[in-house]
């Protein structure tokens, strides 16, 4: 089936339902069936996988998602007056779509799903990174999802991808990179959206890695990198000091030079850090 599904143009179902774009729900449409069957295909192979899309509105890409092939899609939309344009769409491709009318933030959305299970959503900005991070630590790794791929703010993709050196390095970029691949695949300019937003927006892909990328205590490791990232400018001596009386001898035991700072630090250096802290607290 095509991605209209048979179904009206975006901008006719929009003016049909009545669905004038909501600021507070982060609402910036993709009205471009074309763009939104392009992001589905960056997701990979959708055709034995559950996928889950968070805030479908008037679903433009729940089409591409299901013209894509996807087994199943689970979309969690909080807007109840998108519901009817959605249902047209479960009618379109029977059996393939559920609906669930709720906040992403507190329904177990991933208990639905049967993996393999992909992530694909255009995020409302306000709760994008939050869901993100959520998705990034579960209790154990590998995680249930095999892969993200998420539409974020520009500055916060970039975030995600930094390399050591950046002013986008940081906690989300370790976070992310510890135990996935992240590309941005897609950038995306104001005007491709409706309502457009004040900025530029960009697609992430991450890829769950089997296992984290270097050995080391997910809380430890996230204790380090929290505390070296609050006070960025700060010697890591200085900042990490909280962690450990002894913490110089640890930097060194992990080779990195106490005076330097948390921008400069690479994951596999964070991650020896972590493992001689556990070291020490584990009276080693
Ligand atoms: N996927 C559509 C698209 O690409 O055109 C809409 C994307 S729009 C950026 C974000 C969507 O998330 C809106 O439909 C909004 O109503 C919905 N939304 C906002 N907060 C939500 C929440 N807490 N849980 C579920 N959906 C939410």
């Amino acid at each position: 089936m095509p991605v209209t599904g048979g179904l009206p143009p975006l901008r006719d179902v929009i003016a049909a339902h009545g669905l004038g774009a909501r600021k507070s729900l982060g609402q910036n449409f993709l009205l471009d069936l074309n763009l939104t069957a392009k992001i589905a295909r960056m997701a990979g192979d959708l055709k034995e996988c559950d996928v889950l899309e968070v805030g479908p509105g008037p679903g433009g890409l729940t089409r591409g998602l299901l013209a894509q092939g996807a087994r199943r899609v689970l979309a969690v939309e909080k807007d109840p007056r998108c519901l009817p344009a959605l249902q047209e769409i479960a009618e379109a491709w029977p059996g393939r779509l559920d609906i669930v009318n709720g906040d992403a933030l507190s329904i177990d959305m991933l208990a639905r799903l049967t993996p393999p299970i992909r992530i694909v959503a255009n995020l409302p900005y306000n709760i994008g990174t939050e869901l993100l991070v959520r998705w990034l630590t579960p209790p154990r790794w590998p995680p249930a999802w095999q892969s993200l791929t998420l539409m974020f703010q520009r500055e916060v993709a970039k975030r995600i991808v930094a390399q050591p050196g950046s002013r986008a390095y940081g906690r989300l970029a370790l976070l992310a990179q510890w135990r996935c691949d992240a590309n941005v695949v897609m950038t995306l300019p104001p005007e491709a959206f409706s309502p457009p937003p004040k900025v530029h927006s960009s697609v992430v892909h991450l890829t769950a890695l089997p296992a984290p990328r270097y050995r080391a205590d997910a809380a430890i490791l996230s204790r380090v990198v929290a505390a070296a990232f609050n006070q960025r400018r700060k010697m890591l001596r200085s900042s990490l000091k909280s962690l450990s009386p002894e913490i110089e001898t640890l930097l060194e035991r992990a080779e990195i030079a106490p005076t330097s700072r948390a921008e400069e630090i690479s994951l596999e250096s964070f991650c020896r850090l972590a493992r001689a802290i556990e070291g020490e607290e584990q009276g080693g």
